[in-house]
């Protein structure tokens, strides 16, 4: 071989390896995006707080493609809508099942979140009634096929697919990250929407405005509003905050997949306590 061989091979190994940081990055990057606005438009908006309606047959769709997308962190809805019910019923107290208050740091909280809420899916705790019932249920999905082995197949899938498409070993420190993207996800809205930022209404507890578009958390990160109108489909209120998830909620609803006419209307008039209008 040649110095001409030489520098087209060096050529050639340079491209691949560019190529293998654009895959994997912007593999992680789109499924970040995807996985939290499918758990915020079905999981939470959807199967925990019943904002709006739709079909058996969409709601199904939504339900598998929720399945899809997350993969290997996937949220079984009834579970997380009984959890989360829970922490607007307890929202910063002793009995919120993850609150920055109530535990010492990220890492305890993740941890307490994770195994209450495998308490709460095998149903080693019991579960007071008002939080349950109304929740999206696919017994085939979410029990004959959904199990233990399913996070662990997915997990085989995604790393070696890492093994195959990854050409620099830090690209491997996102793989962890990537196994968890929804739990990590949640743990961003409750530690941080709940720690960091300004509020618009005395909630009675600290929830938090963190930032004014929310693109990271696809408008999970106004918790203050949310908190406060929680069966409103929009989490932004004042002009300029954007939720970027329920311009997804207005696309759907303008499509007529979902419908809106009964979702709650929220109020914002400075220097007074807006109110509540459920319409
Ligand atoms: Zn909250
Ligand atoms: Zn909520």
């Amino acid at each position: 071989m040649n110095e001409h061989d030489d520098a087209i091979v060096a050529v050639e190994d340079r491209n691949a390896s560019y190529l293998s940081i654009v895959v994997i990055l912007g593999w992680f990057i789109i499924q970040w995006q995807l996985s939290v606005l499918m758990q915020s438009f079905f999981q939470h908006r959807y199967g925990a707080h019943r904002q709006f309606t739709m079909s058996k047959r969409w709601e199904r769709f939504f339900h598998l493609l929720a399945w899809v997308i997350q993969g290997p962190s996937y949220l079984h809805p009834p579970t997380y809508a009984i959890m989360h019910r829970m922490h607007h019923a307890y929202s910063d107290t002793p009995n919120d099942p993850h609150s920055p208050f109530q535990q010492k740091n990220f890492a305890t909280m993740m941890w307490r979140t994770r195994t209450l809420f495998d308490d709460l899916r095998y149903r080693r705790v019991a579960v007071e009634a008002r939080f349950e019932g109304g929740f999206p249920e696919w017994h085939f999905l979410d029990e004959t096929v959904g199990g233990w082995t399913t996070p662990v197949a997915w997990g085989v899938l995604y790393t070696g697919l890492y093994i195959v498409l990854a050409t620099h070993w830090w690209l491997f420190v996102l793989l962890p990250i990537h196994l968890v993207l929804g739990p990590t996800h949640g743990a961003i809205v409750n530690y941080f929407g709940h720690k960091v930022g300004y509020h618009n209404y005395d909630n009675d507890d600290h929830s938090r405005n963190t930032l004014i578009v929310d693109v990271l958390t696809m408008g999970e990160l106004f918790q203050n509003n949310h908190h406060k109108w929680a069966q409103s489909p929009n989490f932004a209120i004042r002009w300029f905050e954007l939720d970027l998830g329920y311009q997804f909620v207005r696309l759907l609803g303008w499509l007529r997949i979902i419908d809106l006419s009964r979702a709650q209307v929220p109020h914002w008039r400075a220097h007074a306590e807006p109110v509540s209008r459920p319409s």
